[in-house]
């Protein structure tokens, strides 16, 4: 038990003064030790939910509970949270020693001075900023003024760190190496992390588990495996992924999904999962990543012309290990994914194979039907 359930937010609201319902309604729960990565788009209320639970923000409904207690009408400073801000709100005027002190210098859990910098040395050292102590932050790296700002959220070993898009003054290279280290250190303090971005790649790569937000709300929560491979909506499959996931409009016919030159009957589809079964007459949108749709190489003998796609390839773009294909079918733009054994040329006409047992049928609405 003493694992399960350290956060708990239960139908948070937020409702900002000027009408905008910026959280409409988010539950979710933070397991003791994990890193959670609040994912989604510019504008979904990552950061809301954030400085709700930081106390930052009061929510207009609902509840934060940590190990069961209710933190709503604790005062920020009582919550025992580490924050790392975007910008990272270091203080220009002090060297790092002085900014990583800082938190143990003022308020109740006052230390004494040679108590703060002992503790203060203990926490540059593991985030590898001990000859950087006598430095003003102007004078450092993005990468540097990074590990002073979680260095400063530590100090006080606080219960809960919140980082807020930490890595998006990074340049790209910086960006992969530094995420390597946040997860690294938050695993070796054992400190349980709430981490806000907007890069999928960045949640997959970090998260013990990621909440992905759209609009207000969360549209899964989850494994980053299980985002990846089981998106329970339209909107899930298409935020996740690099690139981006292929979606064909199709329509059941006589137990046929059908679409711009391919179908497979309905029995050829039997992931259990999903018991709704497809509606005969009814549109529905089959989506399959594109490292799931594969271009047949060589001469194969196709037994079932029908499961198969052909297309003219109009464009190919180099992503390091792979090649993506890029073709038109019925007006989509779609993406298939090779490794770069396969020669091919702008122009090549080629006949692509669905990976069926990874393909997704999601409704109008966008939820998932299979
Ligand atoms: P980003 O990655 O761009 O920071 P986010 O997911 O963190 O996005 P929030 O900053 O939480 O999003 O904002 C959620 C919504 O609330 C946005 O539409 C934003 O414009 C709006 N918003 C944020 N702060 C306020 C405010 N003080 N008053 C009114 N609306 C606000």
């Amino acid at each position: 038990m003493e694992n399960k359930k350290f956060i708990e937010v239960k139908d948070l609201q937020k409702t900002y003064d000027n009408g905008h319902q910026a959280i409409k309604s988010v539950s979710f729960s933070v397991n003791k030790g994990d890193l959670v990565c609040l994912l989604g788009p510019s504008g979904c209320g990552k950061t809301t939910t954030l400085n709700m639970i930081a106390g930052l923000l009061a929510p207009t409904g609902g509840d934060i509970l940590v190990e069961g207690k209710s933190m709503i009408h604790v005062e920020p400073k009582d919550r025992n949270i580490g924050y790392v801000f975007q910008n990272y709100a270091l203080y220009p005027h002090m060297t790092v020693l002085q900014n990583v002190m800082f938190p143990l210098t003022v308020g109740k859990g006052k230390k004494s001075k040679n108590e703060a910098k002992k503790i203060a040395k203990r926490y540059m050292q593991l985030t590898h900023i001990e000859e950087l102590a006598d430095q003003k932050p102007g004078k450092l790296s993005g990468g540097q003024q990074q590990r002073v700002a979680i260095a400063r959220a530590l100090v006080q070993e606080p219960k809960i760190l919140l980082m807020d898009e930490p890595l998006s003054n990074l340049d790209a290279r910086l960006r992969l190496k530094i995420r390597e280290e946040i997860r690294a250190l938050v695993k070796e303090v054992g400190i349980t992390t709430l981490f806000v971005t907007h890069d999928q790649e960045e949640a997959l790569s970090i998260g013990d588990r990621i909440i992905l937000f759209n609009e207000g709300t969360v549209q899964q929560n989850d494994t980053g495996d299980n985002l990846y491979l089981e998106p329970v909506n339209q909107f899930a499959a298409n935020f996740i992924g690099n690139p981006v996931i292929d979606n064909f409009k199709v329509k059941v016919e006589n137990d046929y999904v059908v679409g711009k030159g391919f179908k497979f009957a309905i029995t050829d589809l039997k992931n259990e999962r999903f018991k709704k079964t497809l509606q005969e007459g009814q549109t529905y949108t089959l989506s399959v990543r594109p490292e799931n749709l594969l271009p047949l190489m060589t001469e194969v003998k196709i037994e079932n012309d029908d499961h198969y796609l052909e297309a003219d390839i109009e464009d190919i773009e180099l992503i390091g290990r792979e090649r993506v294909l890029k073709f038109t079918n019925d007006g989509n733009s779609e993406r298939s994914l090779i490794n770069l054994e396969h020669q091919v040329k702008r122009g090549d006409h080629l006949t692509f194979s669905f990976k069926l047992k990874r393909v997704y049928i999601f409704d109008d609405n966008g939820e998932r039907v299979y």
